[in-house]
């Protein structure tokens, strides 16, 4: 029996959503639920880590975030070590974590859920490197190429397709290197154009995943070497959206999983961390298994089967 929730303390990230009225949305649904809520809003990085941290202290009943995947990280970073419930209200330009989650990508779908009681609890890990908290993963190379192209003012004007445009730029800049990886005190030298160690697997426009078999859950992280940019890996990703099911192909794709992660590279790459571009490289990366609770829709896990 998922304890009932009675009051939740909500952090909204001003610069995330669609321009929707989202207090009318919020309020609706709270009095409907007889939920006693309060809101902050973000004004700057870090401020999201704050009004959790002080959430926990309040002893609120659940934690609410209204934003995108970087307010999310900022909040679980607050978060962790409390039982507190997260609950996300998607409004970000990328929300991987939701669509992970089989949360519904609309606000009023996602508050209908919260005031019908129709969520329960599941536990998610979060990664970490040096005193730093991520969610979704890290990676080196042609993704962080894209992300470092995608700015603020491109993402607000085009959504989903700033990272479009920034893919298609970042193709021909992306140059190949070799990664040194040590997963779990095995050394791999591998050459490739892009790395990604990531906690979850979907795309994060739509319930597709480039690996069915990465799990926010498993206490693993994933460790995916992409090794060419060509056509035959562009029918790979075609293959793997049409069938959701990636076909081994060890010339393009290698993928380990672990627990204990250092990697470099050289030459050195673009780093980018749960969408925002690291400038530190060596990384020593772990996961804590089932840092975090979630509220989930109860009638599924996870969208992707
Ligand atoms: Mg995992």
């Amino acid at each position: 029996m998922e304890k009932k929730i009675r009051n939740i303390h909500i952090i909204i990230n001003p610069v995330a959503g669609i321009g929707e009225s989202i207090l009318p949305i919020i309020n609706a649904s709270m009095k409907e639920a007889d939920i006693k809520w309060e809101a902050s809003i973000t004004h700057r990085g870090g401020d999201a880590v704050q009004y959790a941290k002080a959430a926990v202290k309040d002893g609120v009943d659940a934690l609410a975030v209204y934003g995108g995947d970087g307010t999310l990280r900022e909040a679980i970073s607050g978060l962790i070590g409390s039982e507190i419930p997260l609950v996300i209200l998607p409004g970000g330009s990328a929300n991987v974590m939701a669509t992970e989650l089989g949360l519904p990508t609309d606000l009023k779908e996602a508050c209908k859920l919260l005031s019908h009681g129709s969520l329960k609890t599941k536990t998610i890990d979060v990664g970490q490197f040096d005193k730093h908290y991520f969610i979704i993963g890290i990676s080196l190379g042609f993704e962080a190429d894209v992300v470092k192209g995608a700015d603020r003012k491109t993402k607000n004007k085009l959504g989903i397709f700033a990272y479009l445009f920034s893919a298609i730029a970042a193709l021909k800049k992306t140059k190949k290197c070799v990664y040194h990886l040590k997963i779990d005190g095995q050394e791999h030298e591998v050459q490739g154009f892009m790395c990604l160690i990531t906690n979850t697997g979907n795309l994060g426009f739509s319930n597709i995943s480039f690996d069915k078999h990465i799990d926010v859950s498993d206490g693993l992280l994933d460790v995916v070497v992409v090794r060419k940019a060509n056509l035959s890996l562009f029918k790979l990703v075609i293959i793997t959206l049409i069938k959701r099911e990636r076909p081994d192909n060890l010339e393009l794709v290698e993928h380990w999983q672990g627990k204990d992660i250092s990697i470099s590279s050289s030459p050195k790459q673009s780093v980018q961390c749960d969408g925002e571009v690291l400038e530190k490289i060596p990384l020593h990366i772990k996961i804590i298994p089932g840092a975090i609770k979630v509220l989930v829709p109860k009638r599924m896990d996870k969208a992707i089967e």
